[in-house]
């Protein structure tokens, strides 16, 4: 398992906020939003023990987050930094390290400069799937992208990879593109395991 015929490697791409973490209810907003400090990261129950399950079944996990906030001008620039070592470090004592995580910090109507305007990266581009089957030598079709938005299933779609939606309290989309949802990342990883199975 983890491998194709081919000896390419399969792949979890995972969007972050929603899917790995919670997302945080801002009341002057009156919506869910990305955390904006290390203290608001909390993840979701049952995240460790999924991504132990995909990597120990050989997929190489990947992190694939928008985070536009400092663009936006709603965080500090090492805000981000911060959260993510947090990310790293509760990761890493659960014996779990990613091949990559790649985020894109720019927002087509941001407000700081070098971080506004449109580009390559943000979801839904496939720009770093793209990217990562190329240093990774990726088997798209059979690798996964999991995500809580319609843009994680448009990317995942756009690069070739199968796609799962994670239904979270914040949108339920009438219509969505992927190939399957669930209502938590360890749901999603028990379909992923059930079926890399049924195609080796
Ligand atoms: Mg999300
Ligand atoms: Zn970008």
């Amino acid at each position: 398992m983890g491998r194709d015929r081919h000896g390419r490697k399969r792949a979890v791409f995972l969007d972050r906020d929603g899917v790995i973490n919670r997302n945080v209810w801002n009341p002057k907003a009156s919506q869910y939003e990305s955390p904006l400090t290390a203290d608001d990261f909390q993840l979701l129950p049952g995240v460790l023990g999924a991504l132990a399950e995909l990597q120990r079944a050989g997929f190489l996990l990947f992190v694939v987050s928008n985070q536009p906030n400092y663009a936006k001008g709603k965080s500090a620039i090492d805000a981000s930094a911060v959260i993510h070592r947090k990310l790293m470090t509760l990761a890493t004592n659960a014996g779990i390290i990613f091949a990559g995580c790649y985020y894109c910090f720019h927002h087509p109507e941001g407000s700081e400069s070098g971080y506004a305007g449109s580009c390559i990266c943000r979801k839904p581009s496939p720009y770093f799937l793209n990217h990562a089957r190329e240093m990774f030598d990726i088997d798209m079709p059979n690798s996964w992208m999991i995500g809580d938005r319609e843009s994680d299933m448009q990317c995942g779609n756009a690069a070739g990879a199968q796609t799962i939606f994670i239904r979270n309290s914040r949108r339920t989309p009438v219509h969505t593109v992927a190939d399957c949802s669930a209502s938590r990342l360890s749901l999603a990883a028990q379909w992923i395991l059930a079926s890399s199975q049924r195609a080796s």
